[in-house]
């Protein structure tokens, strides 16, 4: 079986498993209880700690087939849920705005908006969107300019002051924030407990310190030091060893 990093293997379901970024999820669950889903979403904040994986989970909200209707509480059940999650829903299509495919990118785009859901909602997600190529962005353009009434837009960016204002301005912009120290600490104390390894709470500390707010990060550095803790316990030195910090 291969292995499975720890971000993916660990990686939120629900709005209620997203840590640090309460002011978001909350007022996501209240758009979906009040029937207020906005055609276009940005979401800004610094990398690893929680965009896309809120972008999905807002997806799955969307077209959860447990309802009738998009509801806060996505079952991660039904057939969406589950595609969703696997990424092979046809339904979420997910651009990545870094990669370098503009002709494939815009192409997928435009089939993605012309062709009616399978379920409620068609979701584009496009991470660091500031970066799009510019065949994308004048598709992208063109459809925000007159949404299709089944189509919501999820930007990402790490890069807020990037992204043109004439996408900004049709979108509501959500702002992520950094997760604080201890919300990660006690994060990553659960999820080692959980795979068998104990973390002491100085090892803990080396990696909020180092991971400056990043789940993402976190988590990678929690994957080094369980290959490098056969025995199962991870101590302050290992930890200040591997991540190349000065006692
Ligand atoms: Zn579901």
């Amino acid at each position: 079986m291969s292995y499975l990093v720890l971000a993916r293997k660990w990686r939120p379901k629900t709005f209620d498993e997203v840590i640090g970024q309460d002011h978001i999820t909350n007022m996501l669950r209240r758009a979906i209880e009040q029937g207020r889903i906005g055609h276009a979403y940005l979401f800004t904040g610094p990398r690893g700690v929680g965009k896309t994986t809120t972008a999905r989970i807002f997806a799955k909200a969307l077209n959860c087939e447990s309802y009738d209707k998009p509801t806060p509480t996505p079952c991660n059940k039904c057939p969406s849920c589950i595609e969703i999650n696997e990424g092979r829903s046809p339904d979420v299509l997910e651009i990545d705005g870094a990669s370098n495919r503009s002709v494939e990118d815009a192409r997928e785009l435009r089939n993605h908006i012309v062709y009616a859901p399978n379920g409620r909602y068609k979701v584009i997600i496009i991470d660091e969107v500031h970066m799009l190529t510019t065949e994308a962005f004048n598709t992208l353009l063109k459809t925000l300019e007159e949404p299709p009434s089944n189509v919501v837009f999820i930007f990402a960016t790490t890069e807020p002051h990037k992204v043109l204002p004439t996408i900004k301005s049709r979108c509501q912009q959500l702002d992520f924030k950094r997760v604080p120290a201890a919300l990660i600490a006690e994060h990553i104390k659960k999820i080692a407990d959980a795979e068998g390894y104990s973390l002491s709470k100085e090892a803990a500390e080396l990696i909020t310190m180092r991971a400056d707010g990043s789940v993402r990060d976190a988590l990678s550095m929690l994957d080094q030091l369980m290959a490098f803790a056969p025995e199962g316990k991870i101590t302050q030195d290992d930890a200040a060893y591997l991540l190349g910090i000065m006692p």
